[in-house]
């Protein structure tokens, strides 16, 4: 049965970084059920990052006004490893690099972590295998060094990778697809189609600036994010109306001449 997922409602978001106050997120609405894939597109600058920031709890955003819902609970006021483990996974744009950590150390805590019971290290093992095999990664990846030294497809599909292994009730992805080539876009999306097909139930937010990643996953519903709002929401074909007549076209008459 389809449930609300992730609801957010009339969310008005501030960043207050001693400078200035500024308004990221005005007044914005968004509903995720289980199993459905949403995309949210936008030019840079939109505020899209941001959404998936206050989504996790990121502490550097104050939300003025409205509430985020996931599968019932308002999580607006959660830290983000209590909204971790509710289920939600960011892929990040620029994941960092943290030294000292495996791939397989990292995963294995975090697995552990979430199926809060003991793993042997031959038994992890094949999960992590298995998974990497999906992406196409070489098994001695596990040994290395979190994000240290990963090329920018590594990156990603190390971010993917972890929602393979770790199996989230929501993700969102935030520029998954941003400079990857075509072959290591093809394996990103098969990860992610992958992951939703052990889990059916999974609800994806995927944010991207490219069709051709759409093209794969296939979206529900699309939205176009613009200035801190979803301007319009529709099916697949608003992909290929961007495509065509770029942001500009979902503008009213005043900001299209500024
Ligand atoms: P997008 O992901 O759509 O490109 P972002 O969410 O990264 O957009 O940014 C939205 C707006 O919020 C931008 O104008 C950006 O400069 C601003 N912004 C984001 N984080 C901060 C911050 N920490 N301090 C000041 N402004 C910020
Ligand atoms: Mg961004």
């Amino acid at each position: 049965m389809m449930e609300k997922l992730l609801d957010i409602k009339d969310l008005c978001v501030f960043i207050d970084n001693k400078i200035e106050r500024k308004e990221i997120i005005k007044n914005l609405n968004l509903c995720v059920n289980t199993g459905e894939i949403n995309a949210i597109m936008g030019p840079n600058g939109s505020g899209k990052s941001s959404l998936a920031y206050v989504v996790m709890g990121h502490p550097s955003y104050i939300i003025k006004n409205g509430d985020i819902f996931f599968l019932g609970k308002n999580i607006k006021n959660l830290s983000p490893d209590k909204i971790a483990k509710m289920g939600i996974f960011l892929a990040f744009q620029d994941p960092c690099e943290i030294q000292g950590s495996t791939v397989f150390s990292i995963l294995k805590e975090l697995y552990v972590s979430k199926s809060k019971k003991l793993v042997t290290i031959s038994t992890f093992s094949e999960i992590l295998f298995k998974n990497m095999d999906i992406l196409g990664l070489a098994h001695d990846f596990a040994a290395r060094d979190l994000n240290s030294g990963f090329s920018g497809g590594e990156k990603k599909k190390f971010e993917i990778l972890q929602m393979l292994v770790l199996q989230p009730k929501f993700v969102i992805l935030d520029e998954i697809d941003s400079g990857l080539d075509v072959d290591a876009l093809k394996v990103v999306a098969t990860g992610i189609l992958e992951a939703k097909k052990e889990n059916p139930d999974m609800g994806i937010l995927i944010i991207t600036h490219y069709q051709r990643i759409l093209k794969y996953i296939n979206p529900d519903f699309v939205h176009i994010m613009q200035d801190g709002q979803i301007i319009k929401s529709g099916d697949f074909s608003l992909v290929d109306e961007i495509e065509l007549h770029g942001y500009n076209q979902y503008l009213d008459g005043e900001k299209k001449d500024a």
